[in-house]
Protein backbone atom coordinates (compact mmCIF):
# COMPACT_ATOMS: atom_id res chain seq x y z
CA UNK A 1 0.00 0.00 0.00
CA UNK A 2 0.84 3.36 -0.88
CA UNK A 3 1.88 5.42 2.52
CA UNK A 4 3.25 9.16 1.05
CA UNK A 5 5.58 10.33 -1.58
CA UNK A 6 8.47 10.30 0.14
CA UNK A 7 10.22 12.29 -2.60
CA UNK A 8 10.33 14.05 -5.71
CA UNK A 9 14.19 13.86 -7.40
CA UNK A 10 15.70 16.36 -10.35
CA UNK A 11 18.59 15.71 -11.90
CA UNK A 12 21.01 17.87 -12.06
CA UNK A 13 25.15 18.84 -12.93
CA UNK A 14 25.70 19.96 -9.71
CA UNK A 15 24.16 19.01 -6.30
CA UNK A 16 25.82 22.12 -4.43
CA UNK A 17 24.91 24.58 -6.98
CA UNK A 18 21.14 23.25 -6.97
CA UNK A 19 21.37 23.59 -3.31
CA UNK A 20 22.68 26.80 -3.31
CA UNK A 21 19.48 27.95 -6.21
CA UNK A 22 16.77 26.68 -3.68
CA UNK A 23 18.47 28.14 -0.18
CA UNK A 24 18.68 31.38 -2.07
CA UNK A 25 15.41 31.41 -3.88
CA UNK A 26 13.21 29.50 -1.08
CA UNK A 27 15.73 29.08 1.89
CA UNK A 28 15.82 25.84 2.19
CA UNK A 29 18.79 23.69 3.62
CA UNK A 30 20.61 20.28 2.98
CA UNK A 31 19.42 17.67 5.60
CA UNK A 32 21.42 15.11 4.22
CA UNK A 33 24.42 14.69 1.33
CA UNK A 34 25.54 11.22 0.75
CA UNK A 35 27.83 9.89 -2.65
CA UNK A 36 26.03 6.69 -3.78
CA UNK A 37 29.20 4.86 -5.65
CA UNK A 38 27.16 1.80 -7.05
CA UNK A 39 24.24 3.80 -8.31
CA UNK A 40 26.69 6.54 -9.63
CA UNK A 41 25.39 9.72 -8.02
CA UNK A 42 25.65 12.17 -5.44
CA UNK A 43 22.04 12.87 -3.76
CA UNK A 44 21.50 15.65 -1.88
CA UNK A 45 18.22 16.36 -0.24
CA UNK A 46 16.04 18.95 1.30
CA UNK A 47 12.87 18.88 3.69
CA UNK A 48 9.33 20.31 2.17
CA UNK A 49 6.70 19.60 4.73
CA UNK A 50 6.97 16.38 5.17
CA UNK A 51 8.83 15.11 1.89
CA UNK A 52 11.67 15.84 0.45
CA UNK A 53 13.28 17.18 -2.76
CA UNK A 54 16.13 15.09 -3.72
CA UNK A 55 18.99 16.27 -6.28
CA UNK A 56 21.07 13.81 -8.23
CA UNK A 57 24.30 14.61 -9.75
CA UNK A 58 25.83 11.99 -12.20
CA UNK A 59 29.06 10.49 -10.34
CA UNK A 60 29.51 8.16 -13.23
CA UNK A 61 29.70 9.84 -16.98
CA UNK A 62 28.26 6.63 -18.01
CA UNK A 63 25.24 5.74 -15.28
CA UNK A 64 21.94 6.75 -16.09
CA UNK A 65 21.45 10.04 -14.55
CA UNK A 66 24.44 10.83 -16.47
CA UNK A 67 22.25 9.70 -19.55
CA UNK A 68 19.45 11.38 -18.80
CA UNK A 69 20.84 15.02 -18.35
CA UNK A 70 23.06 14.29 -21.77
CA UNK A 71 19.64 13.63 -23.42
CA UNK A 72 16.96 16.14 -21.68
CA UNK A 73 18.59 17.92 -19.96
CA UNK A 74 18.20 19.15 -15.89
CA UNK A 75 15.27 18.68 -14.30
CA UNK A 76 12.55 16.13 -12.64
CA UNK A 77 13.39 12.77 -12.36
CA UNK A 78 11.26 10.59 -10.39
CA UNK A 79 8.66 10.75 -8.08
CA UNK A 80 9.23 8.35 -5.01
CA UNK A 81 6.48 6.66 -3.08
CA UNK A 82 6.88 5.24 0.40
CA UNK A 83 5.46 1.92 0.77
CA UNK A 84 4.86 -0.82 4.06
CA UNK A 85 6.61 -4.17 2.35
CA UNK A 86 8.59 -3.61 -1.23
CA UNK A 87 8.82 -7.23 -1.99
CA UNK A 88 5.29 -7.76 -1.49
CA UNK A 89 4.26 -4.48 -3.96
CA UNK A 90 7.37 -5.47 -6.47
CA UNK A 91 5.69 -9.18 -6.62
CA UNK A 92 2.24 -7.76 -6.93
CA UNK A 93 3.07 -5.30 -9.68
CA UNK A 94 4.85 -7.97 -11.46
CA UNK A 95 2.01 -10.51 -11.32
CA UNK A 96 -0.22 -7.95 -12.62
CA UNK A 97 2.19 -7.21 -15.47
CA UNK A 98 3.37 -3.98 -14.89
CA UNK A 99 6.72 -3.40 -16.22
CA UNK A 100 9.54 -3.22 -13.58
CA UNK A 101 12.96 -2.20 -13.80
CA UNK A 102 13.87 -4.03 -10.48
CA UNK A 103 12.19 -7.08 -9.57
CA UNK A 104 13.88 -6.91 -6.42
CA UNK A 105 14.31 -4.22 -4.25
CA UNK A 106 17.97 -2.61 -3.82
CA UNK A 107 19.38 -0.58 -1.07
CA UNK A 108 18.99 3.23 -1.29
CA UNK A 109 19.64 6.68 0.03
CA UNK A 110 16.84 5.90 3.10
CA UNK A 111 15.98 2.29 2.49
CA UNK A 112 15.19 -0.55 0.23
CA UNK A 113 14.07 0.76 -3.00
CA UNK A 114 12.74 -0.53 -6.47
CA UNK A 115 11.32 1.00 -9.85
CA UNK A 116 8.59 0.98 -12.05
CA UNK A 117 9.30 1.35 -15.84
CA UNK A 118 8.14 4.62 -16.72
CA UNK A 119 6.28 2.66 -20.03
CA UNK A 120 4.29 1.40 -17.02
CA UNK A 121 2.99 4.77 -15.40
CA UNK A 122 2.50 7.44 -18.29
CA UNK A 123 6.32 8.51 -18.94
CA UNK A 124 6.88 9.05 -14.95
CA UNK A 125 9.58 6.97 -13.57
CA UNK A 126 8.28 5.95 -10.02
CA UNK A 127 10.22 4.43 -7.33
CA UNK A 128 8.96 2.83 -4.37
CA UNK A 129 11.09 3.44 -0.97
CA UNK A 130 10.25 0.63 2.18
CA UNK A 131 12.01 2.78 5.16
CA UNK A 132 14.84 1.49 7.12
ZN1 LIG B 1 14.73 8.61 -5.46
Amino acid sequence: MIKRVDHIAIAVNSADDALSVFDSVFGLKADHIEELPDQGVKAATIRVGDTHIEFIEPTDPEGGVAKFIEKKGEGFHHICVEVDDIDAELKSLAARGVELIDKQARKGLAGRIGFLHPRATKGVLIELIQKV
